[in-house]
């Protein structure tokens, strides 16, 4: 038998996560933005670890796609996805313009190198792109100073037959902290591409979940957002769980106690001993460790479920193991089940914080040696 513990994935909470974006976002049309934005779903790295195959599957009401990894966007062509697939950091080398042109694939820009590359390219269809302004994240994107020629660069191109559809787009550094940042930047975006024609995208997942933050935008242009995080059922809010948010954890951790033990008031668990029993008590070692991607950093007191019942962790997490306290589950015993985080457990948004990180990291952190289960 192969070792308890397995990642399952649901197709249908992730389709379910889309809906009740794409839901709040109808809900916040007005008079002046009665469409709702349209969706590209962000699948980069594996689909924050739920799987590419999963995703497009989950996904396919989206209006397109948005990753990073070139290798992904092909998969999800050769998969059948014939809408857009954006590109969040474009292309890499003049060679990949070759791919791009050949599955169809939307670029955005971001630096004056890839203007020069597009501009020696000879793509046989004009390439659609999205150029990247700064706002302030200061990541990926031209200035403010620079991003008015970087435009008209990119009009030429279309001029010339390499660019077909040329819009805009820029990414907010504080959209899930500070509403008055994300205000001034989204100002810079209104300001620096007014009366630019074409489509346009500034929202992640927080910007997307923050009613009426899509219709401040000036421009009355074909917007487009896109959403990661929340879709998989991870809130980007750090006071706000994704059950308050109505969504649904797309990724279930789950494993089993292998053994089950008493042990003396002052015996100390695992590791160092970092934690030390204050009185006589039943301990549970469950078959997940930070090998399989569980967070090391996750220390006692950080929730897990045990037959149900929900308990917390104890001492060190060792590479293939951890320790949970069986006070409140006495019925426990080898082979109970256990959840680390999702549909049963808590969730990945409480284990994250325990471990001073956030969902993010810990869905795109799960071991390959741990088994995908899909579900519907
Ligand atoms: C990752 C990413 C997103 C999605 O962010 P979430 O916080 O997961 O919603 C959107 N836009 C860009 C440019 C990204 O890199």
């Amino acid at each position: 038998m192969p070792r308890p513990i397995s990642a399952t994935v649901s197709v249908s909470s992730l389709s379910h996560n889309l809906q009740r974006v794409a839901n709040g976002l109808q809900q916040s049309c007005n008079a002046a933005k009665p469409l709702r934005p349209r969706v590209w779903a962000v699948i980069k790295a594996n689909a924050y670890g739920h799987g590419i195959d999963q995703a497009v599957q989950g996904f396919a009401q989206a209006d397109g796609l948005a990753m990073l990894d070139l290798n992904e966007a092909v998969r999800c062509r050769e998969l059948g996805w014939t809408k857009p697939i954006l590109l969040l950091e474009g292309f890499f080398e003049p060679g990949d313009i070759a791919v791009l042109d050949e599955y169809c694939l939307t670029t955005s820009l971001h630096c004056q190198e890839q203007l020069e590359m597009l501009a020696a390219a000879k793509p046989a269809n004009p390439l659609n792109a999205f150029v990247k302004l700064n706002v302030g994240m200061n990541r990926l994107g031209f200035s403010e100073y620079a991003f008015p020629d970087a435009y008209r660069q990119a009009q030429q191109l279309q001029q010339q037959g390499i660019l077909a559809s040329v819009g805009k787009m820029s990414h907010f550094a504080r959209a899930d902290d500070s509403p008055v940042t994300t205000t001034q930047q989204l100002q810079v975006f209104n300001r620096m591409t007014q009366g630019l024609p074409g489509p346009f995208s500034v929202c992640n997942s927080a910007a997307s979940l923050t009613a009426g933050l899509w219709t401040t935008v000036s421009s009355d242009e074909e917007q487009w957002v896109r959403p990661g995080i929340c879709l998989y059922g991870s809130s980007p809010f750090e006071d706000r769980l994704p059950d308050a948010l109505g969504l649904r954890p797309a990724m279930t951790l789950a494993a089993q106690l292998i053994s089950v033990r008493e042990i003396p008031r002052g015996a100390g668990v695992g590791y160092g001993h970092v934690f030390t029993a204050s009185d006589a008590m039943r301990i549970g070692i469950v078959a997940c460790g930070y090998a399989d991607g569980y967070p090391r950093h996750a220390g006692t007191g950080t929730p897990i479920c045990v037959d149900g019942v929900r308990t917390r962790l104890v001492g060190r997490v060792s590479m293939d193991m951890l320790a949970v306290d069986l006070t409140p589950v006495p019925q426990a015993g080898v082979g109970s089940p256990v959840v680390l985080w999702g549909e049963g457990g808590p969730s990945v948004d409480e284990v994250a914080q325990a471990a001073g990180t956030i969902g993010y990291e810990l869905l795109c952190a799960v071991a390959p040696r741990v088994p995908r289960v899909i579900a519907v």
